[in-house]
């Protein structure tokens, strides 16, 4: 059954409010807002205004204390098309050339990690190139007892981001040297990051655990000293400290590598149209987590109809989603409302879209495609990428971009 709800109210904790009312059963722990990160495009647009990269090169690996850091902190708005990737490139080229180029080579790994799970989707969730041995059994190899671990968890619960360094640490520390399966370290990051999404994520986890590169990242002391000496510093082990050397390299198999890495049989499949799929007359723009900024294609083609969201219940029911993942959208939601007359709704987009004359956005991922499949869609309006993606390897970044460069 699908129910129709009240627009959320702008104001984070009014969105928490209504995110408890409204989903309820439907997200894990309390729902509230991130202190750190708010929704909607004005937040966006403002923290891209205030992104500056000069130092970028060299500090973005810096994690303790928060003032040290280069890391822009885009990433929630840019997960949810607030931030298209384009606009983000052509926003630092003002900056130092090496700050730029380290810059933008990182939206191009985003890029990456949207190319490879637009052409691999589910198939993301298994080890790529390389199994590494899990233990039977593993305790938590996320211990709060070390102060490292402590503060990242805090971040991630907490604020809901992490810059990338300590996701490397976390996903390493739980699968090199805590033996757990990577898969179900990827799930809890996923629950609790803003800007969490099955390509980047998966991605992150395969490179970092070695399951994507053959080549594990170790974590000890080493780092965090380097990056955050403080955390050594007020830990009550560090006279003991339980990652003092480097994690023994933990037994892998090769696995076989599916072809799709090497070669794509169906393009259009992946990439979707290059021009706008004109069917009909459409009455409304369906928009979904990948497509909440104002610059989508099939909200700027359409400005004068109405846009609509379904909170997707067996979704959510499934996933758990932290609360503060769906106060985030909410805000964003808030803050659309302002500008468009919106549909809320809670239950299945099917259910939801049924009948109805519906434009959107070409997405990328598993989900998308199996519900375009189902629906009455007027128009589909090709996915904003920052390049389109190409037919040849992605087995890896290096690979995938001489393809693209060519
Ligand atoms: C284990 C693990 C899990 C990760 N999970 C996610 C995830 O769920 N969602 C996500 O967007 N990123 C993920 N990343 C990539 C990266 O850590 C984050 O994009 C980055 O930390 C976001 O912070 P920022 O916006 O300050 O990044 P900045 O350093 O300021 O970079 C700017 C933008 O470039 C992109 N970017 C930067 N580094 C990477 C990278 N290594 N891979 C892909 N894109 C990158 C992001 O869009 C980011 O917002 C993960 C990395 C690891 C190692």
């Amino acid at each position: 059954m699908a129910v129709r709800l009240e627009t959320p109210p702008l104001g984070p904790e009014r969105c928490a409010e209504w995110i408890a009312d409204s989903l309820r059963g439907l997200f894990h722990g309390e729902p509230t807002a991130s202190p750190r990160f708010r929704g909607g495009q004005r937040a966006a647009d403002e923290a891209l205004a205030a992104t500056d990269v000069a130092g970028y090169a060299r500090r973005r690996n810096e994690v303790w204390p928060p003032s040290r850091r280069g890391a822009s902190g885009l990433s929630p708005w840019i997960r949810h098309g607030l931030l298209p990737l384009e606009r983000v490139w052509d926003s630092v080229g003002y900056g130092p050339s090496r700050d730029v180029a380290k810059f933008r080579e990182e939206l191009l790994w985003q890029e990456y990690a949207r190319h490879l799970y637009a052409r691999l989707g589910r198939q993301t969730r298994d080890s790529l190139r390389a199994e590494l041995a899990h233990d039977d059994e593993w305790g938590d190899p996320w211990s709060r007892d070390m102060r490292c671990m402590a503060v990242c968890l805090g971040e991630l619960e907490g604020d809901g981001w992490l810059v990338n360094q300590t996701r490397m640490w976390l996903a390493s520390q739980w699968s090199v040297r805590g033996g757990a399966p990577w898969q179900d370290g990827e799930d809890r990051f996923f629950r609790h990051l803003l800007d969490g999404s099955r390509a980047a994520n998966r991605l992150g986890w395969q490179w970092t655990v070695g399951a994507g590169s053959g080549k594990s990242y170790g974590f000890s002391r080493w780092q965090v000293e380097k990056r955050a000496p403080s955390l050594c510093r007020e830990c009550k082990l560090r006279d003991a400290c339980p990652i003092q050397h480097w994690p023994r390299d933990r037994d892998r198999k090769r696995v076989t590598v599916p072809a799709r890495l090497d070669r794509d049989p169906d393009l259009a499949r992946t990439a979707g149209p290059t021009e706008p799929e004109r069917r009909g007359s459409p009455e409304i723009v369906w928009l979904t987590a990948e497509s909440l900024g104002d610059e989508d294609p099939a909200l700027t083609a359409n400005p004068n109809l109405p846009a609509l969201f379904v909170f997707d219940e067996a979704l959510l029911a499934r996933l758990r989603l932290s609360g503060k993942r769906l106060v985030f959208l909410a805000e964003c939601l808030a803050d659309l409302s302002t500008r468009r007359p919106l549909e809320v709704w809670r239950g299945t987009p099917e259910a939801v879209l049924s009948g109805r004359s519906v434009a959107c956005t070409f997405t990328p991922v598993p989900g998308w495609r199996r519900l375009s499949g189902r629906l009455p869609l007027a128009e589909v309006h090709p996915w904003p990428g920052l390049s389109r993606p190409h037919d040849g390897s992605v087995r890896s970044f290096s690979a995938w971009r001489r393809r693209l460069e060519t």
